[in-house]
């Protein structure tokens, strides 16, 4: 285990959008935690494109090759000048192949004990960007093609993850999320190579499969079905959202992006224009996220007193930003957490 007094170099993106609010949050929580990390603060997105004339600027990709750990905010892709998302390239240039989303419900909703993980192959997929136009007459986008690409190395790679990640944890079922009955290539590939790499867990953990419609009906019908769901990257994209959903909200949701030479964490929710710059936003997506790079740099001690303080803050003091129905400002909610750390 790390000593706080070692600090743990890492790289800090505030982002767009909300992104600097929720980030100055996180940091002033994790100041009074004891700040395990030594930031080196890099832009990307749009404030990239301010500070550096680049969306993904070369000192930020080598701060994170050289730190290997980092926290962002969301990035919004300018609008314009043809950028690629930063998030697909960042997810490309560190191969990060996991992206890890959980949900556990932390207030009253409309769905209690909520407690899910969901596991979303981050390379492959429909996300390798093969899309083109074909002309037909003087039409010159007359159809659209998009080529999606899993490969069976890939998906035992997040298989793998998800399944060492059930033993870890105690988790007892993975269900694989697919559409191998119409998409029988790409995501009947994904299938055969998760239930390949199940059987070195026999007795372990349990497999079952399910299509992805089936899967977004039964969400909303019996979530409790489920333990840990592991999905292609469009699917893991949709659903994820979706499981967002049962637990609160975008605001409720945070991610990991591990892969074999970087781990990023991040919040799911985007830069929320519509409020960003108010004061406004709610920072638990990116606390929480905070809280699994805690976990992952083996600071589980101060990752579960940073859960305990949100609970304690959501549930005990009652304060709340908007989202949640709340009048906390983002500031008050984070005072209000600080007081219970
Ligand atoms: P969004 O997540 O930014 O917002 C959707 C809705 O949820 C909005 O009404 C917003 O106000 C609300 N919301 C989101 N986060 C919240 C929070 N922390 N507190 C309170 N309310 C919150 O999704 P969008 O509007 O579809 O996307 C906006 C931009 O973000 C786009 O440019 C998109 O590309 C980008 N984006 C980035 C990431 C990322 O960097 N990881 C992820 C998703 C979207």
């Amino acid at each position: 285990m790390h000593q706080l007094d070692k600090k743990i170099p890492a790289t800090l993106i505030p982002g767009d959008g909300i992104g600097p609010e929720v980030v100055e949050a996180t940091v002033r929580v994790l100041d009074a935690l004891g700040q395990p990390f030594e930031w080196d603060v890099q832009q990307a997105g749009v404030a990239g494109v301010e500070a550096e004339g680049d969306p993904l600027p070369a000192k930020t990709l080598a701060s994170i090759r050289e730190r290997r750990l980092a926290l962002k905010g969301p990035l919004a892709t300018p609008i314009g000048g043809g950028f690629r998302s930063s998030n697909v390239r960042l997810r490309e240039e560190f191969e990060l192949f996991a992206n890890v989303r959980p949900a556990s419900t932390l207030i009253p909703g409309r769905f209690e004990d909520i407690d899910l993980v969901l596991f979303r192959e981050n390379l492959g997929g429909f996300y390798v960007s093969h899309e083109y136009y074909i002309p037909i007459g003087d039409d010159p986008k007359a159809a659209a093609v998009s080529t999606g690409v899993n490969t069976k190395e890939g998906s035992k790679r997040i298989a793998r993850y998800a399944f060492e990640y059930a033993v870890k944890n105690g988790r007892k079922k993975i269900t694989v999320v697919h559409k191998a009955n119409i998409l029988k290539a790409l995501t009947g590939i994904f299938l055969d190579a998760v239930r390949e790499v199940a059987k070195e867990y026999e007795g372990r953990v349990e497999l079952d499969d399910m299509i992805v419609d089936a899967c977004a009906m039964q969400l909303v019908m019996n979530p409790w079905r489920f333990d840990v769901l592991l999905c292609t990257n469009l699917f893991g994209d949709i659903l994820s959202d979706q499981i967002a959903g049962l637990v609160g909200g975008l605001g409720m949701a945070p991610g990991a992006n591990i892969g074999k030479d970087a781990a990023i964490f991040e919040a799911v929710h985007g830069t929320a224009p519509d409020i960003a710059g108010k004061g406004l936003a709610n920072p638990i997506s990116l606390l929480l996220a905070a809280g699994m790079m805690l976990d992952h740099v083996g600071l589980q001690d101060s990752a579960t007193k940073l859960r305990a303080a949100i609970y304690a803050t959501l549930n005990e003091d009652n304060i709340r930003t908007g989202d949640l129905k709340g009048t906390a400002t983002t500031r008050e909610f984070t005072d209000a957490i600080i007081r219970r750390l």
